[in-house]
């Protein structure tokens, strides 16, 4: 029998499985699909790799340097900053607070006034006073409201802000809680947004890699929690001394709705949160890119499909087959019609770089109805949420914490910590 199974190979279980086996813990991940990995995974498709929907790993994640083998990874920076559309043209936004004299450059640029970029480097100051955890102590309201408050006028809000930070919370009315905002400001301010040469999902594959041989099982989805284990969907029985529900937070919640119903619920009880953001990622082949730079792409003119788009093969050359260019097009919400979707965001690109979208080949479209946590106020009242469940069922994920790669993996660890700390 297995000290611990875990239920979920992403990031929160796969680090909950780190640091149990490093304590002598014997664990087995049971995970539904095919690989590991969860939410970040890569494609490979004609040659491109392809992330299942455009995300970064930011190099400041404390827990990111503290688990993973970064340069194993082989990462490839993003410029800080954005190039923005706006006015039927783009302008360079570089980054204040880590470029500073470049930043003078984007000075006369419509997105925003001197005055905002200086409240820039006034909110960064702030972020960055103190340890990490009293970005959660500011008091809990919108990151719309956060950033009214700080005095940036609304064109910075809308320019750079809204497209900026709605495609990172995938949220385009900025309701996410600041004291998320907060803790994404801190981040991009100490370090640069990076993909590895073999694509997101290098980052699980590490992960797994380093955990003792038959550690994962994949394509074992689980069907029902027990105080003694897991009953997969196949209807074997799978026994161990404690459980980890390391899913995400909708199917957390069906798991946990499985167990006998206990009479005396772990005092740090709380419910899983289960709604969530969704996103859709458009991805082409180029003859050649729309952009050169390793630099993300932002709508601020607030109308068409189109968020940000980025050229991941000018970031890292290894996502694509060396002969064209990989463009990534991120649209915020899943509800759109496909063949209208992609007829619009064409129409959209021709608007910004001439007739030669036109001829882009559509390699894939991921859509993605829970991509993240939903986390508007109150959702990080609490910035990390017991994972102690029952007697025995821990429970881990992004919903416990931030909705990040770095939360995730803290989520894995303090999962893991408790467990190790409730054994007699
Ligand atoms: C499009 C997109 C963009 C993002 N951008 C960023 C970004 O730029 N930076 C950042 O930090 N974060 C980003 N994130 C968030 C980050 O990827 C997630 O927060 C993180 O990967 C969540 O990890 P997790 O382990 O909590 O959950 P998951 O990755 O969802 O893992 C849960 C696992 O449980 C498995 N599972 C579910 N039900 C069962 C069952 N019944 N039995 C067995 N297994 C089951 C699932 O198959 C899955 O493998 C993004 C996410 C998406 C989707």
């Amino acid at each position: 029998m297995h000290d611990v199974v875990i239920v979920g190979a992403g990031l929160a279980g796969l680090c909950c499985a780190r640091e149990l086996t490093r304590h002598g813990q014997s664990c087995l991940i049971v995970e539904a699909t095919d690989r590991v990995g969860g939410r970040v995974r890569t494609n490979i498709v004609d040659g491109f790799r392809i992330d299942r929907g455009f995300q970064v790993l930011l190099t400041s994640y404390p827990e990111a340097r503290a688990v993973l083998d970064l340069d194993a990874l082989q990462l490839h920076e993003f410029l800080p900053g954005a190039l923005v559309r706006y006015g039927g043209k783009f302008h360079e936004l570089t980054d204040p607070w880590r470029r500073p004299m470049a930043a003078l450059k984007s000075l006369g640029s419509p997105i925003g006034t001197l005055a905002d970029k200086l409240r820039v480097a006034d909110f960064r100051g702030k972020v960055l006073r103190g340890p990490l955890g009293e970005c959660f102590e500011a008091p809990e309201t919108s990151t719309l409201a956060d950033l009214r408050e700080a005095g940036f006028t609304p064109s910075m809000i809308e320019r750079f802000f809204r497209p900026f930070l709605g495609g990172i919370f995938l949220d385009p009315r900025l309701e996410t809680s600041n004291r998320m905002l907060r803790f994404v400001f801190r981040m991009f301010s100490q370090g640069p947004a990076t993909l590895p040469a073999q694509g997101m999902e290098a980052i699980p594959r590490q992960l797994a890699d380093r955990l003792p041989p038959g550690t994962v099982r994949l394509q074992a989805p689980v069907a029902s929690l027990r105080a003694d284990g897991v009953t997969l969907a196949s209807g074997e029985l799978i026994p161990a001394r404690s459980v980890v529900v390391a899913t995400e937070g909708p199917a957390a919640a069906r798991l946990l709705a499985t167990l006998p119903s206990a009479p005396h619920p772990g005092p740090h009880h709380d419910e899983v949160a289960t709604s969530g953001q969704g996103v859709t990622c458009l991805s082409f082949a180029a003859a050649r890119g729309p952009v050169q730079q390793p630099i993300l792409v932002l709508n601020g003119e607030g109308t068409g499909p189109i968020n940000n788009l980025c050229v991941p093969t000018a970031v890292a050359p290894s996502y694509g087959p060396g002969d064209r260019s990989l463009v990534s097009v991120t649209v915020l919400g899943v509800g759109h019609e496909p063949t209208r979707l992609e007829h619009d965001v064409r129409e959209q690109l021709v608007a910004w770089y001439g007739s030669a979208p036109r001829e882009w080949r559509l390699l894939q479209v991921d859509r993605i109805p829970y991509a993240l946590p939903r986390q508007a106020p109150p959702a990080l009242a609490v910035a990390e949420r017991s994972v102690r469940w029952l007697s025995g069922v821990y429970l881990c994920g992004d919903h416990r914490d931030t909705a990040s790669i770095q939360g995730a993996m803290v989520s894995g660890r303090r999962a893991a910590e408790a467990l190790l700390e409730d054994r007699p």
